[in-house]
């Protein structure tokens, strides 16, 4: 946290947290929260990240906070054995359930693609109307990934994509990228379902919210999202302008690779870190 983490996460403790999803309710938006953690290698420790999840759960429904959970099935066993990953996230998403809530799950690296949607597919085809997931725009993939997915109405999230994946499969140019994102998100909101459209991005925010106006797709259909500690004023903007915003809010020790991957997307973050240790 010394070295400035705590600008894009919500502290080391669920504690720490629940303030901060407090206070984001209090200006008027969404939350979501995630345990940090991921790649996990022993079966034993997943878990300890189930009861985690089952206590963030049960407190959110306590604090009657207006906040879900968003997860990574590699947190959850995703690198052992799929099988567990499934187990453990079904548990999560009854419990959720249970507690009138909901539950995201999270896109990683290339090589989970594939697992990931199949465990998305098997939950909503035994009956959990509870979960979503997400889409990378810079994977070739995706558009076909997501014709697939329609027919179930999926909530999903859509994302450019955090991770360093090779031309073969992904878009090298931004503006690729970019023109991807587009095509899926009309795709997405024209369809049934839920689009999350995640992005600090104005165009594509602008252009989210013509193409709905144009095509009378009504505001519940969709909503904005953006990350803990970015943007924060184009948050509360577009809150005031009547949208839904939901901050993904991650807290917990293990904040070192999600620091990592914001300082990636944007170099100016680096110099804010520095200038905080040389403050510090
Ligand atoms: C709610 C949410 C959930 C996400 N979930 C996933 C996921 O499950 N899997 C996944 O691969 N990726 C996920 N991401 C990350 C995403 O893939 C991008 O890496 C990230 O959002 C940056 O892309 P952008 O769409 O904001 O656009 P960009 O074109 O990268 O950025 C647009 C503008 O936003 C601002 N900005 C962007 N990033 C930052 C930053 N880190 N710090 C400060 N300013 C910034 C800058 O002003 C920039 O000019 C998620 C992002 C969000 C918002």
């Amino acid at each position: 946290m010394q070295l400035g983490a705590a600008r894009f996460v919500a502290g080391e403790t669920l504690d720490e947290c629940v303030v901060v999803l407090r206070r984001l309710n209090e200006q008027g938006l969404y939350a979501n929260t995630t345990l940090l953690g991921e790649g996990v290698l022993e079966p034993g420790e997943t878990e300890s990240v189930v009861a985690a999840y089952r206590t963030i759960v049960d407190r959110i429904a306590d604090e009657q906070l207006r906040a879900n959970v968003a997860l990574k099935l590699t947190h959850l066993g995703l690198s052992i054995d799929e099988e567990l990953a499934q187990r453990n996230v079904a548990e999560l998403v009854e419990h959720a359930a249970a507690r009138g809530n909901f539950v995201r799950i999270d896109m990683e690296e290339s090589r989970h693609v594939d697992a990931t949607l199949r465990i998305y597919r098997r939950l909503r085809e035994s009956g959990h109307e509870n979960v979503g997931t997400v889409l990378q725009s810079y994977l070739f993939r995706t558009e076909n990934d997501l014709a697939a997915l329609l027919p179930l109405a999926p909530n999903l999230r859509l994302v450019k994509g955090a991770y360093l994946e090779p031309p073969e499969i992904a878009y090298p140019r931004k503006r690729d990228v970019d023109a991807a994102y587009v095509r899926l998100l009309e795709t997405s909101l024209r369809a049934d379902g839920f689009t999350a459209v995640a992005t600090h991005d104005e165009t594509l925010i602008e252009h989210t919210i013509s193409f709905a106006e144009e095509r009378a797709i009504p505001k519940e259909r969709f909503q904005f999202q953006m990350l803990y500690g970015v943007r924060t004023r184009l948050q509360l903007d577009l809150v005031q302008r009547g949208f839904d915003v939901l901050v993904a809010t991650p807290y917990g020790p293990e904040w070192y690779r999600y620091l990592m991957r914001r300082l990636a997307e944007r170099p100016a973050n680096v110099l804010f870190l520095l200038r905080n240790l040389v403050r510090g």
